[in-house]
């Protein structure tokens, strides 16, 4: 009979205090949020010490756990005031700080202390003896380089009881674990003091100095795209089995820039998979419903990252977007009227009358509906949809609720 070991935690991202609330509504066990400093991710919404104190009372309430990211790499200037942040974080409330400089680290120690310490992905921990050297120095728990592969995850957790977090599902950084300065020559932004412009994204033809001629064996002979250097996103869905075997305590989705719509899925699906493992190991399938909810907000081809091997250049498959994601987030319920059958929803991008549309909630619940009549804020009757946040009433054939999310395929 298979024993569950630990039950993980699925940490999600949060951009927003909107996210945030969104993440844990959607079954997020923790979110990892950024602060106004030291954190690597500038165009994030990053939250002010007031926001982060409702999203750390709102964890509370749903028994969740709010993590800070301040894992840039200092440079002379950046430590001041570290002090004072890590200690006002640890009194709102934060359950840990994720770090990944050792002078930040220390400053967290000493003019911090209780509050946890996480190592950051950016630290690049792919070996025990490095995970238990920083259990040595008193952190609590390390997220693994993204380069670590699921065998060494099991012999690293044979050797260490330290805390591992692992990403699950998300963007990959065509560098080790986002140790890139490609944004800093392309764009003149330090992507290591967060921000990174996505240059690896970009196209690029290669010119040979002499000859001024593009170099046409760095464009794809199929499609004539220019060269670029854009990894697929990783999806690990089909493997929570082997996380979960292996000891990890944490399942870590990417993405703090990414829309309500996004994380409220991913939280929903990989909620979904773990507590359907847990609940009964031995007889766990994996169900092909998941896979096609996350096919709905991908915008890439999906793989498994370096879990399973160093990926080769066609399973990275450089530069290829995924056409455009087939579904576009329409709204989001605000009320439900039992007796008239009447959902208020809020609008975040236009619909009409004769729509085919989708409503989904935490737990994985899915309603499908045809917009046969919708009505104004006033009452009156609309064929579409086309203001944002704009309230709109929909005549439903069955129940929703508040929270519920709304989407429509393209
Ligand atoms: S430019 Fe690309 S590879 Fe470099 S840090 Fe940004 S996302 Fe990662």
């Amino acid at each position: 009979m298979q024993v569950l070991k630990k039950k993980p935690e699925v940490l999600a991202p949060a951009g927003t205090l909107e996210k945030l609330k969104t993440a844990i509504y959607y079954g997020a066990d923790a979110v990892y949020i950024g602060g106004n400093a030291y954190g690597l991710r500038s165009r994030a919404g990053n939250f002010s010490y007031e926001e982060m104190q409702e999203g750390v009372a709102f964890a509370k309430r749903h028994e969740a756990n709010v993590y800070v990211a301040a894992n840039m790499v200092a440079h002379e200037g950046d430590m001041k005031g570290a002090g004072d942040f890590f200690r006002t974080i640890r009194d709102i409330g934060v359950r840990a700080v994720i770090v990944s400089d050792p002078a930040l680290i220390e400053t967290c120690m000493i003019e911090a202390p209780g509050l946890p310490i996480h190592l950051s992905t950016q630290s690049s921990a792919t070996n025990y003896e490095t995970l238990n050297f920083w259990k040595q120095e008193g952190l609590e728990r390390v997220v693994l380089a993204r380069e670590v592969g699921m065998d060494e995850i099991k012999e690293i957790r044979n050797h260490t009881d330290v805390e591992i977090e692992a990403f699950i599902h998300g963007a990959m950084c065509i560098s080790y674990s986002g140790r890139c300065t490609l944004s800093n020559h392309m764009s003149a932004r330090d992507a290591n003091r967060g921000g990174c412009s996505q240059s690896c994204r970009w196209k690029y033809d290669l010119f040979e100095l002499e000859h001024q001629g593009v170099c046409q064996a760095y464009t794809d002979e199929e499609t004539d795209e220019p060269f670029s250097m854009s990894a697929v996103d990783m999806s690990m869905i089909h493997h929570i089995p082997d996380f979960i075997e292996n000891g990890v305590d944490s399942l870590k989705i990417e993405g703090r820039m990414k829309s309500i719509h996004y994380v409220s899925t991913v939280a929903n699906v990989y909620r979904k998979a773990v507590d359907s493992y847990c609940e009964d190991p031995a007889h766990f399938t994996f169900q092909q419903a998941w896979e096609d909810e996350l096919w709905k907000v991908a915008q890439r081809e999906l793989s498994t990252g370096f879990y399973y091997g160093t990926p080769n250049e066609q399973q990275q498959l450089f530069g290829r977007r995924r056409k455009i994601p087939v579904y576009k987030f329409v709204g989001q319920v605000l009320e439900y009227n039992d007796a008239s059958k009447i959902a208020t929803v809020q609008q975040r991008n236009s619909f009409s009358v004769g729509d085919k549309v989708e409503f989904y909630g935490p737990g994985f619940t899915h309603v499908y509906q045809t917009i046969n009549q919708m009505w104004n804020d006033e009452g009156e009757p609309i064929e579409r949809a086309a203001h944002p946040m704009m309230k709109v009433r929909v005549q439903m054939d069955a129940p929703v609720k508040p929270f519920d999310m709304m989407r429509k395929a393209k």
